[in-house]
C-alpha cells in the first residue's frame, strides 16, 4: 500500500491541519508499507506499538491547539549507527548485537523536541564500513527498484526506508559517501552536510574527522527542513560550528535561471576513466541545458585525483582503529564465553569472534598505516594530501559556487559481483570522498534514469557552510533539469 498523500512535508502537514489526515493514519500506513516490504531487509528494529502512541499523542496536542513543533507529526526512519536512548543501537554488528543507548543522539533529541515520531532503526554496513550494505550482521538491504541489486551503502537500509515508502526521512551517515551513493542507487534525495553542521553526539564513529550525519528524503525541501531542525551548536561535539543556517530562503522560489549560478565541472574527474558513459553524457547534458537557461558553467580541474581514494582509506582506516579500539569485551561489546584470562587473549577472542570480515580488515589496515616506521610514509603523506585538497576546494569556491559531479561512476550492480574485488569497490566511491576529505557540503538529486531500468543522480558540492546555497541549488535541479 502507498501512503497517497505523502509527497511533501508541507503537503503533509498542510492535510494534518485541515483534518484531511492524522498522524495515526500516516503512522498505520508507514507500518504496513514496511510489513509489505520487510524482504527489502531495511528495518533492524521497528517501533511499532511507540510509533502509534506517539502518533495518538500527537494527533490530541493538535487538536487541543496546542503549539506544534516544526516537524510535528513526520515519520523518520534512524541509521543504526544512531543512538536513541533505550533503543537499541548494533551499527549492523554482532559486537553491539546487544547493545541498549543509554542517551539520544543530539540529532534525535532534536527531532522529538520539534514532534517527530522515530518509527525505526535501519540496516546499514557493519559500523558504516561499506558501500553495498552486503556487510552487515542482518544480511544484505535490496534495493526496491530491482531486488537483486545492492541498495548501496553503507546507509542502505535508510534509504531504503525512504525509497519503499516506509517512512517520510530518514537519517544516515556519511563518512565517504554512505548517504549520497545509496540516494543515488535508489533514486533519491541525499545530503551530506559541511562537516561540522551536526552533531556527532550519539553517532557511532567510524572515522571522527569524516562522519557526518545526513538526510535522506523524497526531494531537497524536506531535507531542508529536517537539516534546519537537527544543524547546530552542541556542548557535547566541539566541532559542530556555531553557525545558524537560518532563515532558509523559500526554496520554491529558487526559478530556473534565477539566482544565476556559478557552477565548476571537474574536467578530469568526469574523464575518468571508471565512469559509465551515459552517466558522463547525462551530466554533460545536464551542464548544457544549466548554461543554456543563463547559468555560468566552466570546467576546472582537479590536482591529485588519483590520490584521493587512497589519501581516504589511509585517514579512516586509521581513525577506524582507534575509535573501534573500544570494543574489546569490557569497556563495550561482545564478550564470549569461556574467555581466556589473559588480557589480549581475551580482547583477541572477542573482537575476532565478533566483528566482520570488512571492518577487521580496515582496523588492521590502519593499525598498520599508524605503526612506527610507516606513519610516515603513509599516515602523514595522506594528511598532507587532505590538506591540499581542501586548500583547492577552498580555491574553486572562490570563484564559484557550485560543483557538479556524477554520485558514482555506475547505477547498482548486482549484489555479490564486487565482493571478489575490494580494490574495484573502493575506487568507486571516487566521486563522493571529495567533498569528506575537504570537509564540505555534497547532494546527490534524482534526476536521471539509465538505459538501464535503475537510477541515478547528479552530485552537486559547495564552499563550506553553504549548506543553504547547496539545498537550493538541489531544489533548482529538482524542480527544473528532472530528466526521468
Ligand atoms: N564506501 C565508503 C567506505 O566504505 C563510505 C562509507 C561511509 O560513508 N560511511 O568507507
Amino acid at each position: 500500500m502507498l501512503l497517497l498523500f505523502f509527497k511533501s512535508i508541507a503537503g503533509y502537514q498542510k492535510a494534518l491541519s485541515d483534518n484531511s489526515t492524522s498522524c495515526l493514519e500516516a503512522v498505520n500506513c508507514f507500518l504496513s508499507n514496511i510489513e509489505a516490504s520487510a524482504h527489502l531487509n531495511a528495518f533492524v528494529e521497528v517501533f511499532r506499538e511507540e510509533s502509534l502512541e506517539r502518533a495518538a499523542f500527537l494527533d490530541n496536542k493538535r487538536k487541543e491547539g496546542l503549539p506544534c513543533g516544526k516537524l510535528h507529526g513526520v515519520v523518520i526512519s534512524i541509521k543504526d549507527v544512531i543512538s536513541y536512548k533505550d533503543h537499541k543501537v548494533t551499527a549492523g554488528s554482532k559486537m553491539l548485537a546487544n547493545f541498549t543507548s543509554i542517551y539520544n543522539a543530539t540529532a534525535v533529541e532534536k527531532l522529538l523536541a520539534e514532534d517527530a515520531i522515530i518509527i525505526g532503526n535501519c540496516n546499514c554496513d557493519e559500523f558504516a564500513m561499506g558501500n553495498t550494505n552486503e556487510n552487515s550482521v542482518y544480511g544484505r538491504v535490496k534495493n526496491a527498484l530491482d531486488t537483486n541489486k545492492v541498495s548501496g551503502g553503507s546507509s542502505g537500509g535508510s534509504v531504503v526506508s525512504v525509497q519503499a515508502d516506509m517512512c517520510m526521512v530518514a537519517l544516515g551517515s556519511d563518512t565517504g559517501g554512505s548517504v549520497r551513493q545509496p540516494a543515488d542507487f535508489c533514486g533519491v534525495y541525499g545530503f551530506k552536510p559541511s562537516y561540522g553542521a551536526i552533531s556527532r553526539h550519539g553517532l557511532l564513529a567510524y572515522a571522527s574527522s569524516f562522519d557526518q550525519i545526513g538526510v535522506i528524503a523524497k526531494n531537497p525541501e524536506d531535507a531542508a527542513k529536517v537539516f534546519e531542525v537537527i544543524h547546530g551548536q552542541d556542548e557535547h561535539d566541539s566541532t559542530v560550528s556555531s553557525l545558524e543556517y537560518l532563515p532558509m530562503r523559500s526554496m520554491s522560489n529558487v526559478q530556473e535561471n534565477k539566482p544565476s549560478y556559478k557552477i565548476a565541472v571537474i574536467r578530469n574527474l568526469l574523464n575518468h576513466s571508471s565512469l559509465d558513459n551515459e552517466i558522463k553524457d547525462a551530466i554533460n547534458t545536464l551542464a548544457y541545458d544549466l548554461k543554456k537557461k543563463g547559468h555560468e558553467v566552466k570546467e576546472v580541474d582537479l590536482d591529485l585525483v588519483d590520490y584521493m581514494v587512497p589519501a581516504y582509506y589511509i585517514l579512516t582506516t586509521a581513525e577506524a582503529s582507534s575509535n573501534l579500539s573500544r570494543y574489546d569485551g569490557v569497556r563495550y561489546g561482545f564478550r564470549a564465553e569461556n574467555s581466556p584470562e589473559e588480557i589480549s587473549n581475551f580482547y583477541k577472542k572477542n573482537r575476532s569472534l565478533a566483528f566482520g570480515k570488512e571492518v577487521k580488515k580496515r582496523i588492521m589496515l590502519g593499525t598498520f598505516v599508524l605503526s612506527e616506521g610507516f606513519y610516515d610514509a603513509y599516515y602523514t603523506k595522506a594528511q598532507q594530501v587532505r590538506k591540499l585538497l581542501a586548500q583547492q576546494s577552498k580555491e574553486i569556491f572562490k570563484e564559484f559556487d557550485i560543483i557538479l559531479l556524477p554520485t558514482v561512476p555506475s547505477t547498482a550492480f548486482e549484489a555479490g559481483s564486487m565482493v571478489k574485488d575490494p580494490i574495484a569497490m573502493y575506487l568507486a566511491d571516487i566521486y563522493t570522498i571529495f567533498a569528506n576529505l575537504s570537509g564540505i557540503p555534497g547532494a546527490s538529486v534524482p534526476l536521471f534514469k539509465h538505459s538501464n531500468g535503475m537510477p541515478f543522480g547528479a552530485q552537486v558540492l559547495a564552499a563550506r557552510n553553504n549548506d543553504v546555497t547547496l539545498l537550493e541549488f538541489s531544489n533548482l535541479l529538482f524542480n527544473h533539469f528532472k530528466r526521468n
